[in-house]
């Protein structure tokens, strides 16, 4: 899914969860269950593109919503429930960590994130159930609406 349900994910994992080492593991831990819902991410790669391609793709999408990310965390800091600073930091860390991790493996192909990247992308691909991209934005707006309703409620 995209950093800003990733994200968004965190802030109510961080508002739930004072601890920030346990906020961290259930934010990394709700990356890849986020990832297993069928989300239409697919058309970001295709096995065609070259390794280029593939990073340039990513560097835009990540870039846009990034910066949407960016600003659902100046809302969440300026309207939502009091969180600890630490706890909020850990559990964004958790939850964006794999993406980071991915974009790393593609601007480097490095060898010891292979293992890493095959497992993400069979999180992605496990429920073998692929959506167009307008199937894909729908089902990634609605998580977003609810869980950022549940983050600053
Ligand atoms: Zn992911």
């Amino acid at each position: 899914m995209y950093l800003t349900v990733h994200g968004t994910t965190a802030m109510l994992i961080a508002r739930s969860v004072p601890n920030p080492f346990v906020a961290f593991l259930l934010a990394l831990a709700s990356h890849f269950v986020l990832d297993f819902i069928p989300h239409g991410d697919e058309h970001l790669l295709k096995a065609h593109f070259t390794r280029g391609q593939t990073a340039r793709r990513m560097f835009g999408a990540a870039s846009l919503d990034g910066l949407i990310l960016l600003g659902f965390v100046a809302i969440f800091l300026w309207v939502g429930p009091t969180v600890n600073t630490s706890t909020f930091i850990w559990s964004l860390i958790g939850a964006l960590l794999p993406d980071v991790l991915q974009g790393i493996y593609f601007a480097t192909e490095t060898k010891w994130l292979k293992p890493f990247q095959n497992f993400h992308l069979g999180i992605h691909n496990a429920s073998n159930h692929p959506l167009n991209w307008h199937q894909g934005m729908l089902v990634q707006c609605l998580v977003l609406t609810a869980v950022w309703l549940f983050s600053i409620f």
